[in-house]
């Protein structure tokens, strides 16, 4: 599907209404009416403007809470009438949609699981067909695949689908100390040249996966002018029946949310020079942070081979290995347009680092 039917035919009138960019906020998971209420009641509706909660949970291993299914709609449906927030829910089915669609649930997202599987999406844009201009968002999928996100959005928009917007909740990568899923902004960036009009809105909660960096990764998405946030919160973060660790409480989101104004009305000023040259810096630490994890789980396997030729009494230091090892990397990385001086400085520091980790095994 041409890329530009798609972006002109985006209904943005949902998201444009608020002057500030969106903030979708509440728990992770609706565990009682009393939680879900009492979260809800907490937010500050000058700040927030959707109340999330998830209903159905998919877990990445069986035996963890999977959500109060659909009891906890008519708690949403409640949070809607008492507070006036618009509400929000995942889905991950057609009778998730038909239930949810039934109890007058706002906006409808399709996780970061679920997009990763055409068959899902597929049938739950089947699932949608003449429904009355439903909002749905679309985190991306678990792995940095771009056309596998950009599909899913076709196979909405085929069905009718116009108010689309994407969650950009970090991708699984090596395991990097810093987040729980990897942000990459560079691809988000490519992804917003291609669909100028879809709303991107950052969820730091699931990136972060802990309190503490959520401020940062909130400062990047305003940074890159991005449609709005997603940021968990609940009235009692520690005793949560899911993701406690990065769960705020709603007074918690206040602090951070005003913080965030600030910086970014401090940030306005800043000439355009200034900010092409941050957002270049933000991919490049990007880049770098993936570099790092890289090298960490290099590091890993050497200690493997250091123990392994320990019991089999080989020699650490493998002449005709190394060559080859050097030979290749610098053909695979000369052919990537790198220079052979950076190749060869890069894999012989490398190279000695892990003999060294090889003789300090005892
Ligand atoms: C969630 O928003 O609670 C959730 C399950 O997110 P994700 O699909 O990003 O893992
Ligand atoms: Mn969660």
């Amino acid at each position: 599907m041409e890329k530009n039917i798609l972006n002109n035919s985006i209904d943005r009138s949902w998201i444009e209404k608020w002057k500030n960019p969106l903030t979708i906020s509440g728990p992770c998971s609706a565990e009682s009416e009393q939680q879900v209420i009492e979260t809800a009641k907490r937010l500050d509706p000058t700040y927030v403007q959707v109340f999330r909660a998830g209903i159905w949970k998919p877990r990445t291993k069986p035996n963890n809470f999977e959500g109060v299914g659909k009891e906890g709609l008519q708690w949403l449906k409640n949070v809607k009438r008492n507070t006036g927030f618009m509400v929000a829910t995942e889905i991950a089915n057609s009778e998730h949609v038909e239930l949810a669609l039934s109890f007058d649930i706002d906006i409808l997202w399709i996780g970061a699981r679920s997009t990763s599987s055409p068959f899902i999406v597929q049938e739950i844009a089947d699932s949608l067909e003449g429904e009355k201009d439903p909002i749905i968002l679309v985190k991306n999928p678990i792995h940095p695949d771009i056309e596998l996100w950009i599909g899913a959005l076709e196979r909405l928009f085929r069905k009718g689908v116009r108010k689309l917007g994407v969650i950009h909740r970090g991708f699984y990568t090596y395991k990097s100390a810093k987040y729980r899923n990897q942000p990459n902004w560079n691809i988000l960036s490519k992804f917003r040249r291609f669909f100028p009009r879809i709303p991107v809105i950052c969820d730091p909660s699931h990136i972060c996966g802990n309190k503490e960096r959520i401020l940062d990764i909130s400062k990047i998405a305003y940074h890159f002018q991005y449609d709005g946030l997603m940021i968990e919160s609940h009235c009692d973060p520690e005793r949560a029946w899911s993701d406690s660790q990065q769960q705020i409480t709603p007074e918690e989101l206040l602090v951070l949310l005003k913080k965030l104004m600030n910086c970014s009305s401090i940030k306005k000023n800043q000439n355009q020079i200034q900010k092409n040259l941050d957002s270049l810096r933000i991919f490049i630490d990007e880049l770098d942070e993936n570099l790092i994890a890289l090298l960490s789980e290099r590091m890993k396997i050497s200690k493997q081979l250091g123990s392994l030729k320990k019991e089999s009494d080989i020699a650490i230091l493998q002449p005709n290995r190394w060559c080859d090892l050097l030979k290749k990397s610098i053909n695979l990385g000369t052919s990537l347009g790198l220079s052979k001086e950076l190749l060869e400085g890069v894999f012989k520091l490398l190279h000695k680092e892990s003999i060294n980790i090889q003789n300090r095994i005892n």
